[in-house]
């Protein structure tokens, strides 16, 4: 019997797109099937920023000598090889090979915004004009040009497969549609709690101070789907939160440096200006949450700053204070009574961090920003939790050709996964800005072209 298509894509973000575009290249009959009413999902909200090693950006920049390998060798280490280095390996050969192809389509990256990702030291971090939107416009309109079809506001349910095991096409309700391979590209599952609170205990943990800061179709729908025709999940527990007050729901990567931060013993446990992508691990160390400590000369001078929310300035906490949202309180043993935090570790804490204000080092954290002693009643303790989810890590396996695994470790066949669907590649430490969208790219693209190479084979 024909086959509708030879392949069917589940999802329309950055990795269902790039799959998209590249099955088409491939000579492939494409169906990019989308559960909302316009492609994009997480990606067209997103920076868009890329990840990547060995770029003609960075050549532009000046930055020559970087390599796969070099990148390889750091994500490694960052993740202490708790992440599929097949996979991984794959990713880090692919990127600047697949910047360049997504430059080719059309997309600007700008040596000028070229910048240090993470916690690393060399510039990898690729934004791209127009953000993650430019770049979901761009792919979309090569997929049209190529003819493959979109199907919006239409939820695939399931998979079809034959006596084989062998994956056969997609159910949306009572509807089907063939092919002869099928890309799952939906994306992550920041929307949907049980998901969370099965593979994600750090970010259930965080109660009812969550939020999530990606698309509606985030519900793990690839996942499930591809765990009913056999495929295994991997990366448990693997996302990017980041640490927040919780007094609105806005985007915030960063914490003032006039503040400290200390765990229920009253002791700091980093420079609190410290990357996005480890502050949040390190909140988890400490128990899940800490307190932001600052006395009230500190307040009083809190302007606002394009680095920080809006909150973090000197009305508004006095505001938060006056509710009672902050304690405050006139001694630190009165302060730290209120916030269950242990007085003389406070105490000590602000003695040891006073005399560094005042020789101008952090000693214990090397903290580069501006400090301010706490030393001037009253004083201020605001509860810090890693609770804005951003992106979840755990998802399908699949091998470094994008197939997805069952538990004999052997492809599905007939199955492809990328994106934010795929669990195999991020660490408990992110990579940094790019290493999400970044690899939806590169394994989209890959999975287009190794699904259209199957479903073409299958005709022979
Ligand atoms: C605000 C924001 C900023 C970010 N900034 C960055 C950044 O700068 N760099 C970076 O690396 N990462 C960033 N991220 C993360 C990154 O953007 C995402 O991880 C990535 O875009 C996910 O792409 P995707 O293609 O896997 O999924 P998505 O883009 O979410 O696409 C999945 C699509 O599948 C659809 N779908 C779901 N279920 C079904 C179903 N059953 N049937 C049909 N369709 C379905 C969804 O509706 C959605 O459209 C950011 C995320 C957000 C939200």
């Amino acid at each position: 019997m024909a086959r509708d298509y030879d392949v069917i894509i589940v999802g329309s973000g950055a990795a269902g797109l790039a799959a998209a575009v590249a099955a088409a290249d491939e000579g492939a009959s494409v169906l990019v099937v989308e559960s909302e009413k316009k492609v994009g999902g997480s990606s067209r909200l997103s920076g868009g920023h890329f990840y990547a090693a060995g770029t003609s950006v960075q050549k532009a920049a000046g930055i020559v000598g970087d390599t796969a390998d070099a990148m390889f060798e750091h994500y490694m280490t960052l993740a202490q090889w708790l992440v599929d280095p097949a996979v991984v390996r794959r990713y880090c050969d692919l990127s600047a090979p697949t910047l360049e192809w997504v430059m080719g389509l059309g997309v600007k990256y700008h040596k000028e915004t070229l910048y240090v990702s993470g916690v690393g030291s060399v510039p990898r971090g690729h934004p791209p004009e127009g953000d993650g939107e430019e770049v979901i416009n761009v792919l979309d309109g090569h997929r049209s040009n190529k003819g493959v079809d979109v199907v919006l506001d239409s939820r695939v349910t399931g998979l079809l497969t034959n006596d084989e095991g062998r994956v056969t096409g997609i159910r949306i309700g009572d509807d089907e549609a063939t092919c002869g391979a099928v890309i799952l590209a939906t994306g992550g599952f920041g929307n949907n709690p049980e998901m969370i609170e099965k593979y994600l205990p750090r970010a259930a943990a965080t109660g009812d101070w969550r939020w999530y800061i990606g698309a509606d179709g985030a519900r793990g729908d690839g996942i499930t789907m591809g765990q009913a025709v056999g495929g295994i999940v991997d990366g448990h527990d693997r996302a990017l939160m980041l640490a927040t007050p919780g007094f609105s729901r806005d985007l915030e990567v960063a914490l003032p440096g006039w503040l400290v931060m200390v765990n229920q013993d009253g002791r700091r446990f980093c420079d609190e200006t410290a990357n996005y992508t480890v502050i949040a691990g390190l909140l988890n160390k400490q128990g899940g949450n800490a307190y932001a400590i600052f006395d009230e000369p500190a307040r009083a001078a809190a302007k606002r700053s394009p680095q920080f929310q809006a909150y973090w300035v000197n009305d508004v906490l006095e505001q938060k204070a006056e509710d009672g949202r902050i304690f405050r309180a006139d001694t630190l043993a009165g302060l730290a009574a209120k916030a269950g935090i242990d007085p003389d570790g406070l105490e000590g804490m602000a003695e040891r961090y006073n005399a560094d204000v005042a020789a101008g080092e952090d000693t214990a954290f090397f903290k580069k920003a501006a400090m301010a002693p706490i030393q001037t009643p009253p004083f201020y303790a605001v509860e810090i939790r890693p609770a804005i989810l951003c992106w979840t890590g755990t998802g399908l396996r699949i091998n470094a050709d994008t197939a997805v695994m069952n538990k004999a470790d052997k492809p599905i066949r007939g199955l492809y996964a990328a994106g934010e669907t795929v669990g195999n590649l991020h660490g408990d430490v992110y990579i940094g800005g790019g290493g999400s969208y970044g690899p939806c790219l590169v394994f989209g693209k890959l999975a287009g072209e190794n699904a259209a190479r199957y479903a073409k084979e299958l005709n022979d």
